[in-house]
């Protein structure tokens, strides 16, 4: 018997991440979730969060949450929704994010992490056909992948590759399932929902969209994708959203059909086997949903920011994605040299995480950019000031 110890088996995988540039650590955030921050013992503008609207460290999110320390409310749920978690907080936010959406139900869920594994394992199943995006969240993937249906990527955004598999014929009775990121969440370009959902409807396919980075940013209300292209959900749409980035809370919700939700609360594992979020987040959620509806100021904020990032930057030359939203990345290709940027970025005064591979494609590694309705123009104006300084020295070191 020779058989490995977990030492033996892992230290040097850990050893060859390091020496390839690619290992992963944790920054440690010492202040609240804000453009001023203190990370890692530094203070720092931190560019790199998901906090859209700046609502995370918002004053009314934490007076909500204080009010529901009078309110009848438990700090744990005990138990899964189907137990006795489901409270009357989670109840309501469901049916106010779906009166926001005008869709029948929504569904909560711990995170949308979980969401995309319930979709995708409940709705296909063995003999249908899931059709992704080659760049979709690794949640996405995930989910297809635990499916028992056969699951095929196009290449990013290609549609005529998307309607080349939904021509390959299929059994007539067999389901097909086209999914995709609303946002692009490394990349911070949109879907083309028109398309997609043209495609959907002449392929009697069903459409799947991801809008973590869309709902609360996107759009003149925040309602995501279907608001900026004006499009409308039809009955074998599915959406998905989460309450950790724009909304600023954490959480996840799947919106659609009564018979979609009423097939997840039966049949979906990573909803039932789970306890429920907490009734007080549910309630802070509530308050942020409250928020988002009127934050069509700092969403237009945020829009003036991104333009102002987007002509800042082409001036210097640097490459920009085809990007409208709030995710600015910079591809620079190796890993090294992102985390060099990176690092000079830090060193004067900015927090902007390398992203490498294996969370993008290989010689794609990238500075991701978020920016947030918190930021200040002033804020945007030093971050270009200290890329250009970054620009600067890595010329001259080559
Ligand atoms: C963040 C994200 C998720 C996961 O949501 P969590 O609530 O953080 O688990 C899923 N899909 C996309 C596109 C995301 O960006």
């Amino acid at each position: 018997m020779n058989k490995p110890s977990i030492e033996q088996r892992f230290a040097p995988l850990l050893q060859a991440r390091q020496a390839q540039n690619l290992y992963r650590a944790r920054p440690l955030a010492l202040s609240a979730q804000q453009p001023s921050m203190q990370i890692n013992g530094k203070q720092v503008i931190n560019f790199s969060s998901n906090d859209y609207l700046g609502l995370a460290n918002a004053p009314e999110l934490k007076n909500a949450l204080q009010q529901t320390l009078s309110q009848n409310l438990s700090v744990g749920s005990g138990a899964a929704h189907l137990v006795t978690g489901h409270s009357l907080e989670h109840h309501l936010l469901e049916d106010e994010l779906a009166d926001w959406l005008g869709v029948e139900r929504v569904l909560l869920f711990s995170t949308g992490y979980m969401a995309n594994l319930a979709v995708q394992q409940v709705l296909m199943q063995k003999g249908d056909l899931i059709l992704g995006d080659k760049l979709n969240h690794a949640s996405l993937i995930d989910g297809a992948l635990q499916s028992d249906a056969d699951f095929k990527r196009y290449a990013h955004n290609d549609m005529s590759a998307l309607e080349k598999r939904l021509s390959k014929t299929q059994h007539a009775d067999s389901a097909t399932l086209i999914v995709s990121d609303g946002v692009f969440s490394m990349d911070g370009d949109l879907t083309k929902l028109p398309e997609l959902q043209k495609l959907a409807k002449n392929n009697q396919a069903w459409l799947f969209l991801d809008d973590a980075h869309g709902f609360g940013a996107l759009g003149k209300h925040g309602k995501g994708c279907f608001e900026y292209f004006d499009c409308q959900p039809d009955t074998n749409t599915i959406l998905m959203g989460t309450l950790g980035k724009a909304f600023g809370v954490s959480g996840a919700f799947v919106a659609g059909s009564q018979t979609l939700i009423e097939t997840l609360i039966n049949f979906a594992r990573p909803y039932i086997y789970t306890t429920a979020m907490s009734p007080m987040m549910a309630a802070a959620g509530r308050e942020a949903l409250r928020l988002v509806k009127q934050a069509d100021a700092r969403r237009e904020h945020l829009n003036q920011l991104i333009q102002q990032f987007r002509i800042g930057a082409s001036q210097l030359g640097l490459p920009l994605m085809d990007s409208p939203s709030a995710i600015q990345p910079i591809v620079l290709g190796d890993a090294a040299t992102a985390l060099a940027w990176s690092e000079q970025l830090k060193q004067q005064g900015f927090w902007v995480g390398a992203i490498r591979p294996p969370t993008v494609p290989h010689n794609t590694a990238r500075l991701r950019i978020t920016l947030s309705a918190a930021h200040t123009a002033e804020q945007v104006d030093s971050l270009l000031e200290a890329l250009a300084a970054c620009q600067h020295s890595h010329t001259l070191s080559r």
